[in-house]
């Protein structure tokens, strides 16, 4: 099924080719023609699904039959996500579609952790606007943006803000918006948080829920080695070394460890950075930059990655530690194998985690080879 059929024009299938996206994701197929009637939506589906351009798409269509206003810093469409690094993604997307339409339409990303005036500097005739919720409301308090005219508001990853404290603030902006106006909520899970603010927002919603999970589970190579807790270092080391891995992300279960790991690493000639939440946003950038630009070969993570982060094409993800919920298992391997293409997620398993790896085998519903590794000469690794 080609883009076309879901009410999408000329210009925006053109621009999609220019993504050389082929057909839509199953994301993209419910939820462009809800989207394009005007209605509200739940759609229940985490980064690497599509969702982004799910919503993306449909608005800018909606943009292409409107015309331009000048009136400055009333923006109407307003895209609140968890984290800077998701605002930079999605309003990537945002540009690069933008960039190819016929009717431009000024987007712009507003995060906290850096300076604010170059941000409100750069507002001026913006209409869709990503933010993160703090940083909004300081924008809207010195006058910098108004929410009065928001026609469409989109919640990305709705349950990551509510974890993360952000109901507050996510009230104080409902409260800004005007009444009448389309409410599109994306959330990866359905907590009680989320059905609360569902139930606050969204009027007789379409509720699209995408098996994700399963769907990507297939497309990733799963093995796992049998080592002792004293040897995981070196046979992380080997396993880069000798399978020329040019890009891993490497999961440990605190931000110690990622820094102890990362450590040995640098020093055995293998360039590898943190990304944890004791760095600052700057710093959490800057990693990933250098790690998608291939600058880093390892980025040694706390789950603070494991949703969320887009990076294409990763082929391949180890859990130096296990993480201990099995959700958490498959939102760590989704990091690979996602975009049609195979990725490979290695397990280090240790002799107090065989019983944990095998809950998490028979929540997934898949048998991961565990290979022996004591007779491996690591010596010098
Ligand atoms: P998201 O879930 O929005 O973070 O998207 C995950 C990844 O899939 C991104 O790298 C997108 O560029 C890519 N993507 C989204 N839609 C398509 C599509 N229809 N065809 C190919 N790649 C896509």
């Amino acid at each position: 099924m080609p883009f076309s059929t879901l009410g999408l024009s000329n210009a925006l299938t053109e621009a999609i080719a220019g993504l050389n996206y082929t057909k839509p994701y199953p994301i993209q197929k419910e939820a462009i023609p809800v989207i394009l009637k005007g209605k509200d939506m739940l759609g229940i589906a985490r980064t690497g699904s599509g969702k982004t351009a799910g919503f993306v798409l449909p608005i800018l269509e909606m943009f292409q039959h409107y015309k331009p206003e000048a009136k400055n810093r009333f923006i109407k469409v307003l895209v609140l996500v968890p984290s800077r690094e998701l605002a930079v993604q999605v309003e990537e997307v945002f540009q690069s579609l933008a960039s190819r339409l016929p009717r431009r339409v000024k987007t712009l990303a507003v995060y906290g952790g850096v300076s604010i005036n170059p941000q409100m500097m750069k507002l001026h005739g913006i209409e869709i606007l990503v933010a993160t919720p703090g940083r909004l409301l300081d924008l809207v308090s010195s006058n910098a943006v108004k929410l009065s005219e928001v026609g469409t508001l989109v919640l990305d990853e709705a349950d990551k803000m509510l974890n993360l404290g952000f109901k507050d603030e996510m009230d104080r902006i409902f409260a800004l918006l005007p009444s009448r106006r389309q409410n599109l909520l994306f959330s990866a899970t359905l907590s009680n948080d989320v059905i609360a603010i569902k139930e606050l927002l969204l009027r007789k919603p379409e509720i699209i829920r995408i098996d994700e999970e399963d769907l990507d589970i297939d497309l990733i190579k799963q093995l796992a080695y049998y080592t002792d807790e004293t040897r995981k270092g070196p046979l992380l080391r080997y396993l880069i070394k000798t399978a020329e891995m040019k890009q891993v992300l490497v999961f440990v279960s605190s931000v110690l460890r990622s820094d102890n790991v990362a450590n040995k690493l640098n020093i055995n000639g293998i360039k590898a950075t943190t990304f944890h939440s004791g760095r600052s946003q700057g710093g959490r950038t800057e990693a990933l930059a250098k790690f998608k630009s291939g600058e880093i070969r390892v980025l040694v993570a706390t789950d603070l990655a494991s949703r969320g982060l887009d990076i294409q094409f990763l082929p391949f993800v180890i859990n130096y530690e296990l993480p201990r919920s099995p959700k958490d298992y498959i939102h760590r391997i989704g990091r690979t194998g996602r975009a049609e293409s195979p990725g490979m997620a290695i397990s280090l398993i240790s002799p107090e985690d065989i019983h944990h790896f095998k809950v998490i085998q028979k929540k997934m519903g898949r048998h991961v080879n565990i290979l022996e590794t004591s007779e491996l000469d690591l010596k010098g690794y």
